[in-house]
């Protein structure tokens, strides 16, 4: 999206407890794992940086993978940014649908928030309360006729992320767009790739859902937030933050380890007890 480059991207299964970790196999198979302490470079995409190497914009796959339940993968890709592909998340999450998703046999271990967590900067906030299930509330209020203000809230399971959440569109302006580039950014930008609004309307509609930007905002926190390494149990609710106050969530939690506890859920480890191999019973 941003540097323009070709890349090749291919999903492998990791072990249990490894997270996502980015492979570069044009830099010897170097790693980088999906974790807030590998966070660089935080503007208009979310960038991770480990000892000089870069892998960019990754909200989009890691919102893909914790959406539909995915803990441990490993994503080896040629060059320094993730595929912008639709500018959504849904082909990422048809990749992991076509390829299968295998349970493994261990609990997974949550992120299970103790107290209010809050983060605001004038206008902008993002809280997170403690919950027995992760939800997201978002809200948006963008100067433009077609946005304005919009809220969108959901309970984060496999199936409403896939229908509501995956196919929602990265978006841009046509006033903006002479600025971004010359900053360098959105070289592989085209109406393929992203939603383009005008003054007053979208040049290459129509639009997969009427709040189709507020939906993909909350893909955007989903996937920040992802780097938390580990799925929350908590109520996440955000107004017009971005990838910067979504990363500097993470980077608090993961400083203060006085706000989460590690946890569980019990009917999950009896479903992961009942897949383990049984003895046969002994005929007399
Ligand atoms: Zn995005």
């Amino acid at each position: 999206m941003h540097s323009g480059v070709k890349v090749g991207l291919r999903l492998l299964p990791a072990p249990p407890g490894s997270g996502v970790i980015f492979r570069r196999t044009d830099l010897g198979g170097f790693e980088v794992e999906a974790i807030g302490r590998n966070v660089a470079r935080v503007s208009y995409a979310t960038s991770l940086m480990k000892k000089g190497v870069l892998i960019s914009t990754t909200e989009h796959l890691l919102a893909a993978l914790m959406g539909i339940g995915i803990d441990n993968a490993i994503v080896e890709l040629d060059n320094l940014e993730l595929p912008i592909l639709d500018g959504s998340a849904q082909p990422f999450v048809e990749m992991v649908r076509r390829a299968g998703i295998r349970k493994q046999r261990r609990a997974r271990t949550y992120m299970r928030i103790r107290r209010t967590v809050e983060l605001r900067d004038g206008n902008k906030f993002i809280a997170i309360h403690p919950a027995d299930s992760y939800s997201v509330s978002y809200s948006i209020n963008f100067p433009h006729p077609l946005i304005g203000a919009e809220t969108y809230a959901a309970e984060l399971t496999p199936e409403v992320f896939q229908r509501e959440i995956a196919p929602a569109r990265t978006f841009g302006s046509l006033q903006d767009e002479r600025a971004m580039r010359d900053m360098g950014l959105i070289r592989g930008v085209s109406a393929e790739n992203c939603i383009v609004l005008n003054r007053d309307s979208v040049i290459n509609g129509p639009l997969r859902y009427p709040d189709e930007f507020v939906r993909h905002k909350m893909l955007d926190l989903i996937g920040d937030l992802a780097l938390l390494g580990r799925r929350i149990l908590g109520r996440v609710v955000a107004d017009r933050a971005g990838h910067a106050m979504h990363t500097a969530m993470v980077a608090l939690l993961l400083r203060d380890r006085s706000l989460w506890e590690e946890a569980t859920l019990d009917d999950e480890a009896g479903q992961m007890r009942s897949d383990m191999p049984v003895a046969a019973p002994t005929l007399a």
